[in-house]
């Protein structure tokens, strides 16, 4: 079965409303309504995989991209493509191989989506 955003929402509120009232349930809310608001601001989207690398900036290792944009929620990294840390909010390229390396100065444009992901990067951050 394929489930749509939606359906996630759905689950998620169903589920927060539930936890509320379990105690041993209640630790997990914090974390549930950051996904459930990642969900709803369009922030979490089909990972893709790519190879095991850590962020040049913090150490951070992770194997796999998602798309900031919420106008292209399937889109893929390439080479080239500019990227944020999902621990330390820092900006990162694509190589060719697609790890990443620390963007040079003055090479990254400080597009509206580009803040985006960096401000939700910081959120998710500060929520561990
Ligand atoms: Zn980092």
């Amino acid at each position: 079965m394929n489930y749509t955003r939606q359906d996630y929402c759905q689950a998620l509120r169903a589920f927060l409303e539930l936890g509320d009232g379990i105690p041993e349930l209640r630790q997990y809310s914090p974390a549930l309504k950051a996904l459930l608001q990642g969900l709803e601001d369009g922030y979490l989207r089909r990972d893709t995989l790519v190879p095991e690398c850590a962020c040049p900036w913090c150490g951070y290792r992770f194997d796999a991209a998602m798309a900031a944009d919420p106008a292209y929620p399937d889109a893929t990294p390439s080479p080239g493509d500019v990227s944020v840390c999902t621990s330390c909010a820092q900006i990162l390229v694509f190589a060719d191989d697609l790890t990443v390396r620390a963007a040079m100065p003055g090479e990254v444009e400080f597009t509206p989506e580009l803040r985006r992901a960096q401000q939700a990067a910081r959120t998710q951050r500060t929520d561990r």
